[in-house]
């Protein structure tokens, strides 16, 4: 089917260890969620072919191997990248202090027209656990000009949104 397809678009996963990057892309590309926290290991992409208006397009998504944790990202994970989805978990409030670190990083190695989609992930623990309001996610995209949704991999809420909104931008600003 590759042969098939119109276009291929790589996009990055991004964001503090444990945030439900290697999650929110199992959810995406295999409708699959893990319980456990196993940092990933070995996998490094996924991919999944959506429809587009009339074209095909085939998302190859990279995720981090875990390098987040030693701040081991290379330039050449963001390399050719069209877009990012910036991921923190709205129960941990240092994972959404961290972000101008990551959308730095992101403005340095990135192709400087990336699309950013940034999620704060976990919303299914809104109830118990929200360390950080839906208002401040969406105050800081806007400041940003990025894309800004509330997700949940777990209970799988807004996952197929977040990467649609990615992937339909990244088509409408390079097709
Ligand atoms: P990564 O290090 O950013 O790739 O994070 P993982 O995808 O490995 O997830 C880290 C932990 O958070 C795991 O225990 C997951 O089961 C859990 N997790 C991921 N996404 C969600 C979510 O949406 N809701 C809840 N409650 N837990 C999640
Ligand atoms: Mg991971």
């Amino acid at each position: 089917m590759e042969d098939e397809c119109d276009y291929l678009f790589k996009a990055v996963l991004i964001g503090d260890s444990a945030v439900g990057k290697s999650n929110l892309l199992s959810r995406f590309a295999r409708d699959e969620f893990r319980l456990d926290s196993k940092p990933t290991i070995g996998v490094e992409f996924a991919y999944r072919n959506i429809k587009v208006k009339d074209k095909l397009i085939k998302a190859q998504i990279w995720d981090t191997a875990g390098q987040e944790r030693f701040r081991a990202i290379t330039s050449s994970y963001y390399r050719g990248a069209l877009g990012a989805m910036l991921v923190y978990d709205i129960t941990r409030r240092p994972t959404f202090e961290n972000l101008p670190k990551w959308i730095e990083e992101l403005r340095h190695f990135g192709d400087p027209e990336i699309v950013i989609v940034l999620c704060g992930n976990k919303s299914d623990l809104a109830c118990h656990g929200r360390q950080v309001d839906e208002r401040e996610g969406r105050a800081l995209a806007e400041r940003e000009r990025i894309w800004f949704m509330e997700t949940s991999a777990l209970a799988n809420l807004n996952v197929e949104e977040a990467f649609l909104r990615m992937i339909t931008q990244i088509h409408e600003i390079t097709v």
